[in-house]
């Protein structure tokens, strides 16, 4: 099968909360520090695909409930990806990774429009591609994008990285102390149990076409390139 990669390929996601620190804005050091472990595993020879959230900025449902109109509150939402995108590249770059930025909504002059085609080309080259914008399309989050851009540019993988946890668990942890820490689940189990993995739609949509997904901590200092390289850390998801 052709599609099949040679290499390892992956998609990291990392949230907004990640990009601002759990602050508004750009939490600059954060982004370093993840920007150098993601070098450490591109020169190890991984293939790594990322997908920016954007809720350091904007979210979308929050903004409408202030009175926005939803859906032009989403696209707020979207254009704050991108800031976090530009964010990543600029380190990522500093660190001598050669980056492209792909956007679901065109702005030609910060970023390539999404071209799947193009993207795995990049991918082949050892070039990250980073993916803004999430869909381009409102109602949708970034979860749901991850798992689409996952499947369409052939990831084995889409890794979840976490703040405030390191895996799932059945409750939650900081407020649950009988929540027990889970080394597999299936997404029929996520989803019923609304475990926080990831939204519901992105979950069906990683079932539905079978792709594996790994659920992670993002703060002990390694881990990101630990999950990029392949080592069994943090929860696996399967259908
Ligand atoms: N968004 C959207 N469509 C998408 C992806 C994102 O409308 O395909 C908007 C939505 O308003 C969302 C915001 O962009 O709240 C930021 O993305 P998200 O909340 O997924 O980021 P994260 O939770 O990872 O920080």
């Amino acid at each position: 099968d052709p599609t099949i990669p040679s290499h390892r390929r992956v998609l990291l996601k990392l949230s907004g909360e990640t990009f601002g620190g759990g602050d508004v804005g750009l939490a600059a050091d954060v982004v370093q520090r993840i920007a150098g472990e993601i070098a450490v595993a591109v020169r190890a020879g991984v293939q790594v695909a990322v997908v920016c959230g954007g809720g350091n900025f904007f979210r979308g449902a929050e903004l409408s409930q202030r009175g926005l109109d939803r859906a032009r509150a989403d696209y707020m939402g979207m254009l704050g990806t991108v800031m976090n995108c530009l964010a990543l590249q600029d380190f990522l770059e500093q660190a001598g990774v050669s980056t492209r930025v792909q956007t679901a909504i065109a702005m030609g002059q910060v970023a390539e429009p999404y071209i799947p085609l193009r993207a795995i080309r990049h991918l082949e080259k050892g070039r990250v591609v980073i993916f803004g914008a999430g869909a381009g399309m409102p109602y949708f989050s970034t979860d749901t994008v991850c798992v689409q851009r996952a499947l369409e540019t052939h990831c084995q993988e889409v890794l979840m990285g976490k703040n405030g946890v390191d895996a799932v668990y059945t409750a939650d942890p900081r407020k649950d102390p009988k929540a027990e820490r889970l080394e597999h689940l299936t997404y029929t189990e996520a989803i019923v149990g609304d475990l926080g993995v990831m939204d519901q739609t992105a979950l069906s949509m990683a079932r539905d076409n079978d792709i594996a997904m790994r659920v992670f901590g993002l703060e002990e200092t390694g881990n990101v390139t630990r999950a990029l390289e392949g080592e069994k850390i943090g929860t696996l998801v399967t259908a």
